[in-house]
């Protein structure tokens, strides 16, 4: 998890290469659902161009899709998602019943002045400042929030997201490799 800006996309496709894992991103699968122009895709696009989250209900049935796919059984990075306590829940519950629980929440951290000078060079549709302003919004709003929910589970590592991208990867190497050793000493 981390604010819009951080870096989530391009440190993610680092750590599936790394971790030989597939990348699950909610962001990539709405806008895919998008471009095809599916009843999900146009529903969803509406909250999209606005900066608003789309309704929990439809990102919980994207994703329990994905999930039930075999290569995912082997675990999978998930990567803009959960942004809400609702799906941080209901993500736990099918975890639970699969038996396969939730390993780490990682968080990229970066102050606000290099998210805004990041998104302003992206050139994506849902990058313009007024969109951009109510999706650091509802990041406070409504994803800030899951730090805790993580934390108070002992499963969150935060992570400085500041600098260029491969500074940043190597903190979260060694991030992963701390959740590994703390993995076999159990
Ligand atoms: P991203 O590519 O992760 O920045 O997501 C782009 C947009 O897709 C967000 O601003 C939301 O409108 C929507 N979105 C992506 N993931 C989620 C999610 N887990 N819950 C709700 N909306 C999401």
């Amino acid at each position: 998890m981390g604010p819009p800006g951080v870096g989530k996309g391009t440190q993610s496709v680092r750590l599936v290469n790394f971790l030989n894992v597939p990348h699950l991103s909610t962001g990539d699968m709405l806008r895919q659902a998008c471009q095809e122009g599916s009843d999900l895709g146009l529903l969803a696009e509406q909250y999209m161009a606005q900066g608003k989250l789309v309704p929990d209900p439809i990102i919980l049935q994207l994703v329990g899709k994905r999930l039930d796919q075999g290569d995912c059984q082997e675990g999978c990075l998930l990567d803009g998602f959960p942004r809400t306590l609702g799906q941080a829940q209901a993500l736990d519950e099918l975890l639970q019943r699969r038996g396969t629980p939730l390993t780490a929440a990682l968080e990229l951290k970066a102050d606000s002045e290099e998210l805004v000078k990041r998104l302003a060079g992206r050139g994506r549709d849902d990058d313009r400042p007024e969109v951009v302003r109510e999706r650091l919004r509802q990041y406070a709003r409504q994803t800030a929030p899951l730090s805790d929910y993580y934390a108070r589970q002992g499963r969150l590592f935060e992570i400085d997201g500041g600098g260029p991208p491969e500074e940043v990867f190597g903190r979260i190497k060694a991030v992963i490799s701390q959740i590994k050793k703390k993995a076999m000493s159990v």
